[in-house]
């Protein structure tokens, strides 16, 4: 323990010292720095902010120190995040590669492509995008067409992608295709990697309520896609994707704690935007939902750090399964909350009259929605809990 005092102190001493202060504010979606070819910082501070904390090895603190991580365990690595959250330190590299595929790649990849991949997700030289659903496959992933046929030296990759976020935007592509399309349908499945500037791919973005187009329609045609592409055995990628989303879902579930900008949280919106009397908010079904939100909070943040501490123990628990669900639907109910306690404030889409906090507070509204779908929808979630955790039967 004393150890880990001393290193919260260290970690402490050296964000202090290095991170610039305007990167211990708020941030807008337009100040994340994702990497990638195309990938720019929006100043000189987010540029040293994020060289810093990538020669510190602290993009992934807990990646082994030979691929560019920090080589931390996981107590480590916890105390870097809450001290960076101490002084609303930014996140120096928004990245489907750190959240999802590296983690993957360190447990599934072959020397040659964790060489190849893990630094350059590191570095943020390579931005990753996610080729998983398509249309009519999202919740039944597995039931996936996207074929890739082996031509010897190659695969040839032939269907199309939905869903997939910044495809317009990503270098590479890690993608679930069919290998076999005569096994059972988890059986014929294999994990790609490859370049989205290979000939044959082509990328539409789709509208979206938000007003923000990240999402795409990615189309494959006859695209050829090396052999050194392919993750871990071939018609055994299926339990690659299983274990990525795993990683999304973790992140997911605490996605509520680190939203682009901080908008305003509830209690603080109730002291600007509510009528109070005696020290208590007058309008009581307001008071009684803001209760029940701020316990709710309380109660995730104290099953965070239990599951923590009981993955630090080695202890099997059922409550990782059940954070995606709840963490989503939380901040679902706090975005509605939001808009209930800013009333007509909290309905502006543009206009100066509007501050950013009350604009940004209905496009994260809009954006909420999303959460309890990408990564497994909620009712996907409560099927997975239903059979994992109560061992109920299944249809
Ligand atoms: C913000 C966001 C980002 C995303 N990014 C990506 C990405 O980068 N790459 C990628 O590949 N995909 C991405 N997705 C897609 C996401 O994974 C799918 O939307 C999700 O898996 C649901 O699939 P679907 O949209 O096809 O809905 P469907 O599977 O058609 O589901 C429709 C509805 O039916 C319900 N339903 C379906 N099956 C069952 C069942 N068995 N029991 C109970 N209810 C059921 C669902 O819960 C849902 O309410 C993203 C989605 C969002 C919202």
């Amino acid at each position: 323990m004393e150890n880990l005092d001393q290193f919260r102190q260290q970690a402490r001493n050296w964000l202090e010292a290095n991170c610039p202060q305007s990167q211990r504010q708020a941030m807008t979606v337009e100040d994340q720095y994702w990497g990638g070819k195309g990938g720019s910082f929006v100043s000189e501070d987010a540029k040293l902010w994020f060289e810093l904390m990538r020669d510190k090895g602290w993009i992934a603190p807990e990646w082994p120190k030979e691929y560019g991580g920090g080589g931390l365990d996981a107590a480590q690595g916890k105390i870097i995040k809450e001290e960076m959250k101490r002084i609303k330190a930014r996140t120096p590299l928004y990245s489907h590669g750190v959240w999802m595929l590296g983690p993957a790649l360190l447990e599934y990849g072959n020397e040659e492509q964790k060489q190849q991949h893990v630094r350059a997700i590191v570095n943020g030289e390579v931005r990753w995008c996610q080729g998983y659903s398509e249309p009519g496959s999202g919740s039944d992933l597995a039931s996936l067409q996207c074929k890739a046929e082996d031509r010897g030296d190659h695969y040839l990759v032939n269907g199309s992608k939905t869903w997939t976020t910044a495809a317009d935007k990503a270098d590479w592509i890690f993608c679930l295709v069919r290998t076999d399309p005569k096994a059972k349908k988890q059986e014929g499945i294999s994990f790609l990697l490859f370049d989205m500037a290979t000939p044959g791919i082509s990328v539409t973005p789709i509208d979206l309520i938000s007003g923000k187009s990240e999402f795409c329609q990615t189309y494959f045609d006859d695209v050829k896609v090396p052999k050194s592409g392919l993750v871990g055995e071939v018609n055994k990628g299926w339990s690659i994707a299983k274990a990525l989303l795993v990683h999304e879902r973790k992140l997911m579930a605490e996605m509520g704690s680190d939203t682009p900008r901080q908008v305003v949280v509830p209690s603080a919106a109730a002291r600007e935007y509510l009528d109070f009397e005696d020290g208590r908010i007058t309008d009581s079904q307001l008071r009684g939902e803001l209760v029940d939100y701020d316990m709710n909070m309380h109660a995730i943040a104290l099953t965070h750090f239990r599951t923590f501490e009981e993955r630090q123990a080695k202890v099997h628990s059922a409550a990782p399964l059940v954070m995606k669900y709840v963490g989503t639907e939380a901040e679902l109910v706090k975005s509605e909350l939001l808009l209930a306690i800013m009333g007509s404030r909290g309905l502006g889409w543009e206009g100066e009259e509007f501050s950013e906090e009350e604009l940004d507070t209905l496009r994260l509204w809009a954006m909420s929605k999303s959460m309890t779908i990408a990564g497994g929808t909620s009712e996907i979630q409560l099927n997975v809990i239903a059979k994992n955790v109560l061992e109920l039967p299944q249809s």
